[in-house]
């Protein structure tokens, strides 16, 4: 136990204030740096240290840093190590993603929701797949319609809560309506793989807050005090959520700054924290205005940058740090000079004794990475790339987790298509065409069809027999897995024909068809309809029938509307058939009580999954598990045989397997499906810890909340900050404005800012356009060199000096333009141009025999004539 006093000291008076409001609506709105973070971080262990149970506390963050914080003052204050299991049966408080937060309420609570609990996640590249599918399906050109814009356009509607039937419905031209008939496909064909995208996670949530009766007030009493960082952030989805949440207890405290809002693409609405006030008008509202991150001259920097944007409230903030050093502004050849600049730059503040770790890269679009590496790696200079989602998408690794959700949910096709031939055992495409084929006309699913591949008329004999060892190898897995062959409901639908209550998809079903017995005995849909929602409720509540199409959102303001009312709730039970309210499953009257002692909440716990539904730790761990699967999947022979000379591939698949090991380890009571939805929301920062000694690479994005003491940002062009897609658009102009913004103030002392002249764009080397956003820098603060040799003071970005730096430099070593020199080589000649380069002045000579050269004078043993 610690006084709770020492978790106060080090905070000022408004700070303080902030961390020890208990009760009622709060809001902290303040500029970078200010202390957002750390007031809510102290906050939870006040809180805690109060008397307020810990497991009634949901904080949702963006940093694993900031997550990492709140656990272990949390775990100060109770005298034990606060852990989390990635579930909602768990006694400790949640501290995680909003994403993280939806899989856990749709997890623990999947048969009400008309989910089989393990239904697979699709990351992006499955999205695609899927979407691509669903263009065939409709006969619809993927020349014309983008599977990139119509993911966009489908992402955009759910984030604001749209339904397929409610897009149709306000769709007006030729492509919504296109988009609309895909929207609604692509759903059908997610929920025939047992499967959500990232979308539906938050999308389905609050669907589910509506349509299951008892879950939201359940959650309302479990999640007495909501704190959410980043909150200028939040989109339309996650606004509802998290004030649904809240309504009851109205303990709801938000963290934000509109000035770092850079997320409006995926739908954040700035709206949320600027109306926060209207929401609850009994908020206690805290402005914190010194910032306690970065230098005076940074401050400066970043301050007068963002007060170009015309949509913003001015802000004041200042600092007692340091003024500290100018930010350097270069003006580079290319990008290989840019990246020489950033990595020599790098090198001299490690030789001046800053760790690797202190110092970052940031950029506006991955692409921007690889020359940057490049020059890090011949360099020698150690660092990562916080792109943990990179590692997870190499395609042996991709394999490896595709056979495990395979094995967690044998409805996911695109898992199944993309491993089934991987390594090839003789079932190629024509043949697997022939299955799936047979598969649609007898209402099987393809790993039913592969189950009697052997009997299917027209299938080879050998095509037949491996797809039967295939389902034979996974049968085997599973088991390993711990999933009961018949034994085990796990809300697939392969409900036996012959299956009694109870029977999982199994061997029964799998032995039924294998009977060769194959009737069209339908799968029992338990699943709602295309879009998840249920279809037999009530027409949808005010919230969702008011779609932005159908005229303005609706509000927390507008309270008792946000869900519906209680009647409605009473007039809409789920129907006979999908109604759980005699079944096990069924949520308890009961609040939600954690056991006195933080142990891992047993079955009797009033929020316990039913073991039956979610299958238990795979027998010896998920490492067990997939190691079996590497090895007796031929994977691993394969990749030795057939991979490259260094085995990289194979060392990936045993990296994974040592995460998995690790996985085991910290969560000895977790399952595969706790593994797979761990991998499955790894975000672009979960990788890089604090640097761990190596410089950290990373978008501008990712880099929301974070902060080092050495800061680059490279790429200062028109077309790439902004972003070429903001170019005719004056709110997406602000955007990247504020992304700048973000990236400046991570800087706590050193701020690298560089442009390169020449970029090779999409293989074609051309000349840029210095971004517009270096003529809104403060010229007093930077100290700007230019190694291109520009004489256009436009293409120095709007700043007038290099010429006059020049002669300075040169000046010292008492040369002109205009001069007339003589080298012991080239002979007599006039000066034409001289740039500071950073690490010389460069001349341009005109030798009257050997004609134009470009020296460094500090080298070039010249004599003045
Ligand atoms: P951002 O807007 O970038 O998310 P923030 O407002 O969340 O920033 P924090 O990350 O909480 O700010 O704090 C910025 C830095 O200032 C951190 O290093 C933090 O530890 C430090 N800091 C905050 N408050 C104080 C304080 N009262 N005394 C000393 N340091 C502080
Ligand atoms: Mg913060």
């Amino acid at each position: 136990m610690i006084d709770p006093k020492s978790l106060l000291d080090d905070l000022t008076e408004p700070q303080r204030a902030a961390a020890t409001h208990v009760d009622g609506p709060l809001l902290i709105i303040a500029g970078a740096g200010s202390g957002k973070t750390r007031v809510i971080t102290r906050r939870v262990a006040y809180l805690v240290s109060q008397g307020i149970p810990a497991w009634s506390i949901l904080a949702i963050t963006f940093t694993n840093k900031a997550a990492g914080e709140m656990k272990e003052r949390i775990g100060h204050v109770l005298g034990r190590q606060v852990r989390d299991f990635g579930r909602l049966d768990q006694p400790w408080p949640t501290v995680c993603t909003f994403h993280s937060l939806c899989l856990r309420i749709l997890r623990h609570y999947s048969q009400q929701v008309g989910l089989g609990a393990t239904f697979s996640i699709y990351d992006s590249s499955d999205q695609t797949k899927l979407i691509k599918e669903a263009l065939k399906a409709l006969d619809i050109s993927s020349d014309n319609f983008s599977p990139a814009t119509v993911h966009n356009a489908i992402g955009d509607a759910k984030n604001k809560l749209i339904t397929p039937e409610q897009f149709a419905e306000g769709a007006r031209d030729f492509f919504h309506k296109t988009v609309a008939r895909v929207y609604t496909k692509y759903q059908a064909l997610l929920k025939q793989n047992n499967a959500l995208d990232f979308d539906d996670l938050l999308m389905r949530t609050v669907q589910a807050f509506r349509d299951v009766p008892n879950l939201l007030p359940e959650l309302q009493d479990r999640y007495q005090y909501i704190l959410i960082d980043e909150y200028q952030d939040t989109n339309h989805a996650q606004y509802l959520l998290a004030h649904a949440l809240a309504m009851k207890h109205r303990n709801m405290c938000v963290v934000g700054d509109p000035d770092q809002s850079i997320y409006a693409w995926r739908g954040a609405d700035l709206r949320n924290i600027l109306e926060f006030e209207r929401d609850y008008p009994d908020a206690e509202v805290v402005r914190l205005e010194q910032n306690y991150r970065s230098t005076k001259t940074i401050l400066a920097i970043a301050s007068q940058l963002i007060a170009n944007n015309t949509h913003r409230k001015k802000k004041d903030l200042w600092t007692e740090n340091a003024d500290g050093d100018k930010a350097e502004v270069t003006f580079c050849q290319d990008e290989h000079d840019e990246a020489e600049v950033v990595m020599r730059r790098l090198t001299e503040f490690h030789a001046a004794g800053v760790p690797w770790g202190d110092m970052a890269i940031f950029y506006r679009m991955n692409s921007l990475s690889r020359v940057m590496e490049e020059s890090l790696f011949r360099n020698k200079v150690p660092y990562v790339i916080a792109r943990g989602t990179e590692f997870y998408n190499r395609k042996e690794i991709k394999d490896v987790l595709a056979y495990l959700r395979l094995i967690a949910n044998p409805n996911d096709e695109v898992s199944l298509s993309r491993v089934v031939n991987v390594p090839t055992r003789g079932l190629g495409d024509a043949s697997l065409k022939q299955i799936a084929a047979w598969g649609i006309g007898n209402q099987r699913t393809l790993f039913e069809s592969l189950a009697v591949a052997a009997k299917i008329p027209g299938v080879s004999s050998r095509a037949g027999n491996a797809a039967v060892k295939f389902v034979e190898l996974v049968k085997k897995w599973r088991e390993l897995a711990g999933i009961r062959v018949g034994g085990t409901s796990d809300g697939t639908p392969l409900a036996p024909s012959s299956g009694t209550p109870g029977e999982g998809w199994g061997g029964g079903s799998v032995d039924a068809a294998n009977s060769a017995e194959i009737s069209n005995a339908d799968s029992e849909d338990s699943q709602g309809n295309a879009d998840g929602s249920n279809p037999h409720s009530n027409p949808p509540p005010e919230y969702l029938k008011r779609g932005p199409e159908a005229g303005g959102e609706i509000r927390v303001s507008d309270q008792a509307s946000l869900f519906g009312d209680e009647s409605e709730w009473d007039a809409a039970p789920l129907d006979e058939e999908e109604s759980i309210a005699d079944e096990p499953f069924a949520p308890s009257d009961e609040p939600f009580a954690p056991p006195d002692e933080p142990t891992v909440a047993t079955e009797d716990s009033a929020l316990s999954i039913p073991p039956s539904v979610i299958p238990p730790m795979p027998i010896g761990g998920v490492r067990n598990l997939m190691e079996e699967v590497v090895r007796s999947s031929g994977m691993e022979a394969h990749l030795r045989k057939t991979g490259d000379a260094d085995l990289s591939e194979l060392k990936n698949v045993e990296e994974l397997i040592t995460a998995a090991a690790e996985f085991d380890k910290e969560q000895p009571e977790g399952t595969l499906i706790d593994y797979l939805a761990q991998v499955s929301l790894v975000a672009d920062v979960d990788h890089m810890g604090d640097g761990g000694g190596s410089v950290t690479l990373m978008t501008l994005h990712a880099a929301k909340g974070l902060e080092f003491p050495v800061v680059a940002i490279i790429g200062l062009e028109e077309g790439i900050l902004p972003h070429s897609r903001s170019r005719d658009d004056i709110d997406q102009k602000e955007e990247e404005r504020r992304l700048f913004f973000v990236g400046i103030t991570r800087a706590r002392q050193r701020l690298l800012i560089t442009k390169a002249q020449v970029r090779t764009v999409r293989g074609l080397r051309e000349r840029t356009i210095p971004s517009p956003f270096l003529r809104e820098l403060p010229e007093d603060y930077l100290k700007v060199t230019d190694r291109a040799g520009l004489d256009d003071i436009d293409a120095r970005g709007g700043y007038g000096g290099s010429a006059s730096r020049d002669d300075h430099n040169a000046g010292k070593l008492g040369f002109k333009r205009g001069q007339m020199v003589r080298h012991p080589t080239f002979g007599l000649g006039r000066i034409d141009e001289m740039t500071d380069t950073g690490s010389g002045t460069r001349a341009v000579i005109q030798f009257n025999a050997a004609g134009r050269k470009t020296l460094i004078l500090e080298y070039a043993r010249l004599e003045k004539v």
